[in-house]
């Protein structure tokens, strides 16, 4: 019998911390790589975030919080949540933990019993299934082509639930294809889910801010209030505000789940660190042109890598709302042998095959659950989005 937890069995290392971790070993042996892989802003912190953080540590705010939040950070992110989704929260309906990833593990482990379904439109972010398996629940993943814009209709929501379903995980704009819902294409799955009065939503709102063209972000108890009560609104300042070395996540929602959240994390990892919460109460409560300047440089990127993409022979790149990844499809290119005469049986040889002859990283599709396809991060500059998009047109116009 194994030492490990049967718990442990269930689940899988992340995929795209594992393709990161390849493609630096392969830096480390000198390839020439490009890593496509990592779902962080190539941006720096923004100065008046960073001056906040020295003050916290000179004014000795370097002990512990309280578990869930400090009451000046809970204020800003209530105050957030008024001023930019029109969304009323009390300082005791919301928690803080270290990442959004903590936040939404903390809620699976406070409510999910065996048995209890949860609702994982696909492609989705590659820690939802797992962190319910570990929490004990059962994921029901429901596959959304690029037909429909990768987006869930509300006639494969309604033909999901069942009297087992505890949660419904919706992510707008998406990690990993960047689609993004409408308001009335989110009004039409809300409409759903106010027939059903047992699903709860778990709305992980990181990519808000990162949105273009006119798209307008809305979130699902912002579009209907009768699910207010039901709602946990999750957000965190790692997309937003390039903060994903801070570790600070937060959420709002009932008092009683909230509290239970708290119990949670103070038997895990108690409070996220103070001078981190410092720095994210200054990013929510100061200057927000940050958020304005990378929006726009992310989509002079999108509109860069969707057009070069596109451009390669196998390869359909639809453009995106938001986030900073694209998620093109690869039909035409499985069954087909690549330059070096590696078969390309599915989306995981196609993701190892350009890492080996191209040294540009990508993570296939399979690891989010819808293939054949894979995710480009394109949280690079220009000159390395370039230079990554003709090595893969050049490895597609070399499959035959
Ligand atoms: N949710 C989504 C959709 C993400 O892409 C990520 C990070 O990649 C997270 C949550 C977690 O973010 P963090 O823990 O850095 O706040």
């Amino acid at each position: 019998m194994s030492f490990l937890s049967e718990t442990l069995a269930r689940v899988k290392p992340s995929a795209t911390i594992a393709i990161s971790n390849k493609a630096r070993e392969l830096t480390a042996q000198g390839r020439d790589v490009i890593a496509l892989s990592a779902g962080e802003p190539d941006f720096d912190t923004p100065q008046n975030i960073k001056d906040a953080a020295k003050r916290a540590i000179d004014a000795g705010k370097t002990k512990y919080t309280a578990v869930d939040g400090t009451p000046a950070l809970k204020a800003a992110i209530c105050a957030k949540f008024e001023r930019e989704n029109g969304l009323k929260y009390k300082p005791s309906q919301v928690t803080v933990g270290t990442g959004g990833k903590q936040i939404l593990y903390n809620a699976l482990m406070a409510t999910m019993n065996p048995g209890d379904e949860v609702i994982i439109p696909a492609p989705y972010w590659v820690s939802y299934p797992d962190m319910v398996l570990l929490a004990g629940g059962t994921p029901v993943s429901v596959e959304c082509p690029a037909q429909t814009g990768y987006k869930l209709t509300p006639e494969q929501l309604e033909a999901a639930i069942t009297p087992k379903t505890k949660w419904f995980i919706f992510n707008s704009p998406s990690n990993p294809t960047g689609a993004g819902y409408t308001r009335a294409e989110l009004k039409a799955l809300t409409d759903v889910l106010m027939r059903h009065p047992h699903v709860w939503v778990m709305t992980d709102d990181m990519y808000e801010h990162l949105v273009f063209d006119d798209f307008e972000f809305v979130t699902p108890a912002q579009v209907e209030p009768g699910l207010y009560d039901r709602t946990l609104t999750c957000n965190g300042v790692s997309k937003a505000y390039a903060m994903t070395g801070w570790r600070i996540g937060y959420a709002a929602g009932p008092e009683e789940l909230i509290k239970a959240m708290g119990k949670i994390q103070s038997q895990s990892t108690s409070n996220p660190s103070s001078i981190s919460q410092e720095a994210a109460t200054e990013a929510l409560n100061g200057p927000q042109d940050y958020i304005v300047e990378s929006r726009k440089v992310f989509q002079r990127r999108r509109d860069l890598v969707v057009k070069m993409l596109n451009e390669a022979p196998g390869v359909r790149c639809p453009v995106p709302e938001g986030a900073f990844y694209v998620y093109p499809t690869i039909n035409d290119c499985i069954g087909k042998t690549s330059a070096s005469g590696v078969k390309i049986e599915n989306d995981e040889d196609f993701a190892n095959a350009l890492l080996e002859e191209t040294g540009v990283a990508v993570v296939f599709g399979a690891a989010f659950g819808l293939s054949p396809a894979f995710r480009v991060s394109y949280a690079t500059s220009d000159e390395i989005l370039v230079d990554a998009c003709t090595r893969i047109q050049n490895f597609c116009k070399g499959l035959k």
